[in-house]
């Protein structure tokens, strides 16, 4: 596999490794190479100058066998149905890594949101929305936050859903604001899953956070948790970046101080207390801990052979390609991939979600405990296949899922013969 290939390239080739590796039954490795459906929506939207621009959205189901399809919604200017199919495919192997009762799920609209109104961004999402308000439902699809899409804009996904239906429905959308039925502990959930997911390898390791420099690529929802997180358990965090530059100080970075200084400038470029470094230096600095949490394909073959952490903990979803999975395994890098490492994002989902059915709402220490629990026994789960099957830890994490979806399926049968 070359790094050039797309991602859905990738992830189709990821599981045919995978069903070679644990012998999958051929009829079910046949079906889950391809979406259970896959939909494409226009939606006109008009501008605030008063001229009419048509978006295209996508909305993917992969895979259906545990449960509702679950999944994000991403707003940026290169969303392809292939981007949206691959993501929907990692979708369900994270659920069932974490094992949560969902399938997979993915969704995109192709536009620039940096360059829209706040006007704008609702008529596109209410639009989107109504043109698949037969998909969603709280038990047949339920979309969340991914990239440049916010928990405003879940609101505005579940007030058209509910509107439609003729009552509130929370159930259809996670990643809300806690006012309409979000749950506490949402908002930093990706980076505290992916947090004690590097809590229980630094355990094996007989390391402790104290001790380490961290590098996060990303200063965005998982970002900027992952720095707040690992700084306040007593990391140091001595580099950060995101889409126009980074910063470095080896003595280390106040995550608030800079997340003020990026709210006020549009970004952590210049900010005073660190030199500025490219988002390439970022991936190559000298660290112990890297995560790559902005977008996909960032470590590929031509710098895998200079990352200098030893511990890469993917809080984005695809940032590595898999002739650099293999460079940095060779090179003893430890390495959690992003169905583990980010799966603390829809496991709180899955409770907001839980939350929203029953109308009961949970304390965020209910919330942080139950999500540790899951993280604890998903790591553990991996961390057997990967010492006893010898396997890096992303084909131990899509062993243990794969097997999960597969047994599902059989369980279920084939419809109708
Ligand atoms: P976000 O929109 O909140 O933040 C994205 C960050 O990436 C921003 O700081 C942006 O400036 C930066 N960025 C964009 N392009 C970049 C580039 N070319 N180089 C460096 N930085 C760049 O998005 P997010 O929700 O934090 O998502 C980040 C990643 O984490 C995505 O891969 C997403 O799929 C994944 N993820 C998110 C969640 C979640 O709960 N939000 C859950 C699981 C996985």
């Amino acid at each position: 596999m070359s790094d050039k290939d797309n991602a859905l390239d990738v992830a189709v080739r990821q599981l045919d490794m995978v069903a070679e590796q644990i012998n999958l039954d051929t009829a079910i490795h046949k079906r889950l190479r391809s979406p259970a459906r896959c939909y494409i929506v226009a939606c006109p939207v008009r501008m605030d100058d008063g001229s009419v621009e048509v978006f295209t959205g996508y909305r993917v189901h992969h895979n259906t066998s545990r449960g509702p399809a679950k999944g994000g919604i991403r707003y940026h200017p290169d969303v392809t149905l292939d981007e949206t199919t691959a993501l929907s495919m990692w979708m369900t192997w994270k659920c069932a890594v974490v094992d949560i009762p969902y399938g997979g799920a993915k969704g995109g609209v192709a536009c620039n949101p940096k360059q829209m109104s706040r006007g704008e961004l609702q008529h596109l999402t209410r639009r989107y929305t109504s043109e698949l308000v037969n998909v969603f439902g709280p038990r047949t699809d339920i979309p969340a936050p991914d990239v440049y899409t916010n928990p405003q804009i879940m609101a505005w996904i579940m007030d058209t859903y509910s509107m439609s239906i003729g009552y509130a429905e929370p159930g259809v959308v996670t990643g809300k604001p806690i006012p309409v039925g979000g749950s506490l502990g949402r908002f930093g959930a990706t980076s505290r899953g992916c947090a004690y997911a590097i809590y229980s390898l630094l355990e094996k390791l007989n390391r402790r956070v104290d001790d380490e420099t961290v590098a996060i690529q990303g200063f965005g929802n998982v970002g900027y948790n992952a720095a707040e997180i690992l700084h306040d358990d007593g990391g140091k965090v001595i580099a950060v970046s995101d889409s126009k530059a980074g910063v470095y100080n080896p003595k280390g970075l106040d995550p608030r101080l800079l997340a003020k200084y990026k709210a006020e400038t549009g970004s952590v470029q210049g900010y005073p207390d660190g030199e500025s470094i490219t988002n390439e230096e970022l991936l190559e600095i000298d660290c112990s801990i890297l995560i790559p949490a902005a977008l996909e394909n960032v470590i590929t073959s031509r710098n895998a052979d200079r990352i200098k952490a030893e511990i890469i903990a993917e809080g984005a979803n695809g940032p590595t390609s898999p002739d650099a999975d293999e460079i940095l395994y060779d090179r003893g890098k430890y390495h959690l991939p992003d169905v583990l490492a980010n799966a603390g994002g829809v496991t709180v989902s899955y409770f907001e979600w839980v939350q929203g059915l029953e109308r009961y709402f949970w304390t965020e220490e209910e919330v942080n405990s139950k999500l540790k629990g899951i993280m604890d026994r998903a790591f553990e789960n991996v961390w057997h296949i990967y010492q006893t099957e010898k396997v890096n830890m992303r084909m131990a994490s899509y062993m243990v899922a794969v097997k999960r979806v597969a047994e599902a399926m059989l369980l279920r049968g084939l419809y109708p013969q």
